[in-house]
């Protein structure tokens, strides 16, 4: 679904990502690890161009997002986005929060929208919320409420950024359940997460950053069990 080639990201004189080259297909659920500064927002924010690359290619079923073979509008549609930060709508309800999106953007009737913001609402267990007021809710029923608009807008890959990061330890495993589900479903995921059981458990491939670089693109169990590189090895006796 998605080809990223050979992306370089300079912020001024300093280089973020170095010639990363990086696919996903259908279906599947990458986990990006690696310390802090690593790259990975800056490389999940590439993927929708929330970030300009300084230079390579972002392809979209073979179609180049930079050089506008497809609209940001149709990228940002197609690659949903889920941020640690839940970035909700403070001032509409948890149901305006879904219908606001696929009215403006997908053109969809208020009924129409409504009945897919409460379907998804329900999928992550919130339809009993749909009136409240993100300031009345917890931080992990807003994680949910966020990931519950991402997918009202139907996307074709879902991005998240440390989904689980700003959340009270207690509120993690009811986010992590509903992205569990999700990537049994056969949602295209891509997922940036220092949840390591999370990425060993649930991924079909993890991806290891250090410095700007892939270090290491494998199955979960050769990156945990049999790392190649002594970055990886190094890295993840710190989490492990
Ligand atoms: P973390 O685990 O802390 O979220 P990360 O792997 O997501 O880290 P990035 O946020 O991608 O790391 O940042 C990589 C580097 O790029 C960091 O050194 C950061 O300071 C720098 N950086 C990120 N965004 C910007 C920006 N908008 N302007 C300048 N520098 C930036
Ligand atoms: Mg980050």
């Amino acid at each position: 679904v998605i080809e990223i080639k050979n992306i370089r990201k300079d912020f001024g004189k300093r280089t973020v990502l170095k010639d990363v080259n990086f696919d996903v297909y259908e279906k599947e659920v990458v986990s990006i690890i690696g310390s802090s500064g690593s790259g990975k927002s800056t490389l999940l924010r590439c993927i929708n161009l929330l970030e300009k690359p300084t230079s390579g290619q972002v392809l979209i079923h073979g179609k180049d997002a930079m050089a506008g073979d497809v609209s940001l509008v149709t990228l940002r549609e197609k690659v949903g986005m889920v941020f640690q930060q839940f970035n909700l709508f403070n001032n509409l309800s948890v149901l305006e929060n879904c219908v606001i999106g696929q009215m403006k953007v997908l053109k969809k009737s208020r009924d129409e929208a409504e009945k897919i913001a409460r379907k998804f609402l329900a999928k992550v267990g919130m339809e009993r919320f749909v009136h409240a007021k993100p300031n009345q809710i917890s931080g992990g029923q807003k994680q949910r409420v966020a990931i519950a608009r991402a997918l009202a807008m139907q996307p074709e890959v879902l991005l998240f950024d440390e989904p689980t990061s700003a959340l009270d330890p207690e509120m993690v495993g009811e986010v992590l359940k509903v992205m569990k589900d999700l990537a049994k479903s056969g949602l295209t995921m891509i997922v940036v997460t220092h949840e390591m059981d999370f990425a060993h458990d649930v991924s079909s491939r993890v991806v290891f950053m250090d410095q700007g670089i892939i270090v290491e693109d494998d199955k979960p169990e050769n990156i945990f069990e049999n790392p190649k590189h002594e970055r990886t090895k190094e890295f993840l006796s710190r989490m492990l």
